[in-house]
């Protein structure tokens, strides 16, 4: 038995009072607009594959959305970000900046380029990157020469750096872009999480060089599998649109590539389900607001607690719901963890570090502090875009 006036008690209580007793899940999609019509027709013309309408209608409805001047669809959000950092000219031996706090596919990605991650901390106020913090440990530890950022201890290229607008919310992006011109680092926003996340009216993943979104299953809107990369260079994005497809130069029947190509072009099948779901982002995004302001104002009677809420200057899509807990205490986080579960609320943990991961023990990193507190305070709790029950009529 546990307590009853734990936090987990009054959590479990919130959160049924608003729910209900379904089980209830961190991101459920939800399908109830065209999908099944659009995939039938990919069935019924037999455009099932890398070649179709939906792919080249879903990059134009991204584009409009976004006010990205170029977006090219890929197969998910990990290798969009594969692809970005090529663009932006990492090489092998190249050090990436991230934040520690972020999902593995981020990271992995900078590995994919054989480049370094060098992992940085992140702030409360955004759960993005620290800059006024990364500023200071920019001035102590580099140096630009013939416009290039060195590692002063490890005498490696710095150059790129990849925000991650966490849970939806867009990082501090003035910051950004001020630190990437003035240590010559490219920008690569990870904007995996956060279609529908503004940040001073305008769309995020599209301030840097580059910008990467994710559609798995578990984002905002999906289409099963599937990603894009945003661009407002014309040469950037030729680039993608080649080094995506194989790198095969256009011929009416040879098959001839120029260099290493990627078999990573969104096909149809994804990109109709993406159709019919982006027909909805507006209703599912306004659900989400709704959910966290009914979340926000119940959770406010519980002192341990806040609901995270969007930036300053910032509006975000409320991807993920989030508690911080004011108190780091690793038994009461598990006590929650175990008991929201227990009750089918599928409650889940901020992501390990990833500096702490077997993989990335060794690599370059700031001091984390912000970062290691955050990932033992942070919880999700259930955030799928039909816990009110009053956008579609399945129940
Ligand atoms: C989902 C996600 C990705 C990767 O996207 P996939 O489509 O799953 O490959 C990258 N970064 C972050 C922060 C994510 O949440």
């Amino acid at each position: 038995m546990i307590d009853e006036n734990s936090i987990a008690k009054k959590i479990i209580s919130v959160i049924r009072s608003i729910a209900g007793n379904n089980d209830l899940y961190l991101h459920e999609p939800l399908f109830f607009g065209n999908e099944w019509s659009y995939l039938k027709n990919c069935l019924d013309t037999t455009y099932v594959s890398s070649v179709g309408k939906y792919v080249n209608e879903f990059e134009e409805k991204i584009s409009d959305f976004t006010g990205s001047k170029f977006v090219v669809a890929v197969v998910n959000g990990t290798s969009a970000l594969h692809i970005g950092l090529k663009l932006c000219g990492v090489v092998p031996k190249d050090e990436v900046l991230v934040p520690s706090f972020t999902f593995v596919g981020t990271v992995n990605s900078i590995s994919y380029n054989n480049a370094i991650p060098h992992f940085v901390d992140i702030e409360q106020e955004t759960l993005g990157i620290d800059t006024k913090k990364l500023l200071q440990y920019l001035y102590e530890n580099t140096y630009v020469k013939n416009g290039i950022c060195i590692n002063k201890l490890t005498g490696r290229i710095i150059r790129a750096i990849i925000p991650v607008h966490t849970f939806g919310h867009p990082s501090n992006l003035d910051d950004l872009i001020t630190i990437s011109k003035k240590f010559k680092i490219k920008l690569i926003e990870d904007a995996a999480e956060s279609l529908g996340s503004f940040f001073k009216g305008k769309h995020t993943g599209t301030f840097g060089d580059l910008g990467v979104i994710s559609f798995n299953g578990n984002k905002t809107i999906t289409t099963g599998n599937g990603g894009a990369i945003l661009t407002n260079s014309y040469d950037l994005a030729k680039r993608a649109r080649h080094l995506t497809t194989t790198a095969k130069v256009p011929h009416k029947w040879e098959y001839l590539h120029d260099e290493i190509g990627y078999n990573y072009r969104m096909s149809n099948v994804n990109a109709a389900i993406g159709c019919a779901q982006l027909e909805n982002l507006k209703t599912i995004l306004l659900s989400k607001r709704k959910l966290y302001e009914v979340y926000s104002n119940k959770f406010s009677r519980i002192s341990e607690l806040t609901l995270f809420k969007e930036p300053s200057n910032c509006e975000s899509n409320y991807w993920l719901q989030t508690i911080i807990l004011k108190n780091e205490n690793k038994k009461e986080l598990e006590v929650i963890l175990r008991e929201t579960n227990k009750n089918r609320i599928f409650t889940r943990p901020a992501w390990k570090l990833i500096s702490e991961l077997k993989p990335y023990q060794d690599c370059p990193k700031m001091d984390l502090t912000c970062s290691k507190s955050l990932s033992k305070r942070v919880i999700n709790i259930p955030s799928s875009p039909n816990i009110l029950r009053d956008i579609n009529n399945n129940g």
